[in-house]
């Protein structure tokens, strides 16, 4: 049916790599200077309008489909026990390698050893919000009103009360038959509806990203080119070394599959700055291309797009060592400590949307003792860095969903393997084939009746 069609994911790194030539180029002739025609009508225009009609459309979807497929995986899995497995090792795994992330970070950053001798007259200034106290973020797990935490999109309360839900319909037993039955159909129309929205990706990204750079332009990256260098390169670092060697000892899976993969998720997650937003793409990426089975994905995806952020505790880290050597503090063996486990609580708390990581890290700093306004030196590339930084989040939250399928076996490793697996092609939407047959049925049947 799609023989000669691009694949998705080719269309969609084609609309990226296109966003960014056609951002450069406005952005070094200087076109998007305010008012001017490219600037009102194209990048705050055409732009902006349509990126942000697709990351509102994303958005649209993940509530019910975090809602839907937590009560079959719940269901699917069966036994309360393993369910509290899964949530003790994703939980564990997902602490650790944020640890991880951030102890590399550190070392890397001081190792650097940027911002030394900066002069920091610069007049940047930031105005801190409050982060939410962590004693808050726990008992916000809990929601008085769960119509009001899906209203509002809160992804810890929601999957609490999925999992109760889907608990109590195993407990009930034969009687909630239909009711698990519904969830499981409106779990699938949910993934179909990931399939139409996916289909206007290459578009949606083109404009998210040529908008970004249009806006960002390279200028200020070369401004804070010693930060920008080393964040990206601990960034990567911890995708392509620690994640995989996690990948590799945690499940003996291939990483070279993994990367190949997990693409797709990547470009959502840059395109988009939001664990959150990206969550359809993630559950489609791991459950349809790697195998894992949704028992074990409807937990670990929402719940890591929520609470595991390897790629923001990496900036906290970066922009720690940076601060305090442009501001010429100390922060000592103890100082560090306490940054690796404020961030790494941080990361609980900071919420899968843009630009929250940089709110937390002023918690950080607070706690060690750093000045807040520090955080006006970076503010200025935290866009783009965000865009790197949450596609490492989601790489990691794919990692440990597909280490804990593996070790409760509940991972297809002939679908791992299958390069081919769950591939969208072409932007047409398909018809599985008993729904094809069945319309072919009913078209027969009317054209004999009439
Ligand atoms: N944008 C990040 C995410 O959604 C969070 C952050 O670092 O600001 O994962």
């Amino acid at each position: 049916m799609a023989d000669n069609k691009m694949s998705l994911t080719v269309k969609v790194l084609l609309g990226m790599g296109l966003g960014i030539c056609t951002g450069l180029a406005i952005n070094l002739l200087e076109l998007n200077v305010a008012g001017s025609f490219v600037n009102v009508y194209i990048v705050d225009g055409l732009f902006h309008v349509t990126g942000k009609m697709f990351v509102n459309a994303l958005k649209m979807l993940v509530v019910p489909l975090v809602i839907f497929s937590l009560i079959c995986g719940v269901c699917g899995i069966g036994d309360i026990r393993a369910l509290g497995r899964v949530g003790g090792k994703s939980f564990a795994l997902y602490m650790l390698t944020t640890a991880i992330a951030i102890a590399t970070a550190i070392f890397i950053a001081a190792t650097a050893g940027i911002g030394k001798g900066m002069d920091i007259s610069t007049e940047a200034t930031f105005i801190a919000k409050d982060a939410p106290p962590l004693t808050q973020v726990l008992i916000d797990i809990i929601p008085a009103n769960p119509i009001n935490s899906m209203a509002n999109g809160d992804m810890l309360p929601i999957i609490f009360f999925s999992i109760l839900l889907g608990v109590s319909m195993l407990l009930v037993g034969h009687k909630a038959k239909s009711f698990v039955e519904g969830a499981e159909i409106a779990n699938e129309i949910m993934m179909k509806m990931v399939n139409i929205i996916m289909s206007v990706a290459p578009l949606a990204v083109f404009a998210l990203i040529a908008k970004a750079v249009a806006t960002l332009g390279l200028a200020l990256l070369a401004s804070l080119a010693g930060y920008v260098g080393v964040l990206v390169s601990a960034l990567f670092f911890h995708l392509f070394v620690t994640l995989m060697i996690v990948l590799k000892v945690g499940s003996g899976l291939s990483p070279a599959m993994f990367i190949k993969k997990i693409r797709n998720a990547q470009v959502f997650a840059f395109s988009t700055a939001s664990s959150n937003a990206t969550i359809p793409v993630t559950l489609r990426t791991v459950t349809k291309r790697f195998g894992v089975d949704n028992s074990v994905a409807s937990f670990t995806v929402p719940f890591g797009a929520t609470i595991n952020m390897d790629g923001t505790a990496i900036m906290q880290g970066v922009a720690t060592v940076f601060i305090a050597n442009a501001y010429n503090v100390d922060l000592g063996i103890a100082g560090y400590l306490t940054v690796i486990l404020m961030s790494v609580l941080a990361s609980i708390g900071t919420a899968g949307v843009p630009g929250v990581g940089l709110i937390m890290l002023s918690m950080v700093f607070a706690q060690v003792g750093l000045p807040i306004e520090g955080i006006g030196l970076i503010l200025g590339v935290d866009r783009l860095m965000d865009m790197i930084r949450t596609a490492v989040n989601v790489s990691g939250d794919a990692v440990v969903s597909s280490v804990v399928a593996k070790s409760e076996g509940k991972l297809d490793i002939t679908v791992y393997e299958n390069s081919e697996a769950g591939v969208v092609d072409g932007d047409e939407i398909q018809l599985d084939e008993e729904v094809e047959a069945e319309l072919s049925r009913v078209l027969k049947e009317v054209k004999e009746q009439t």
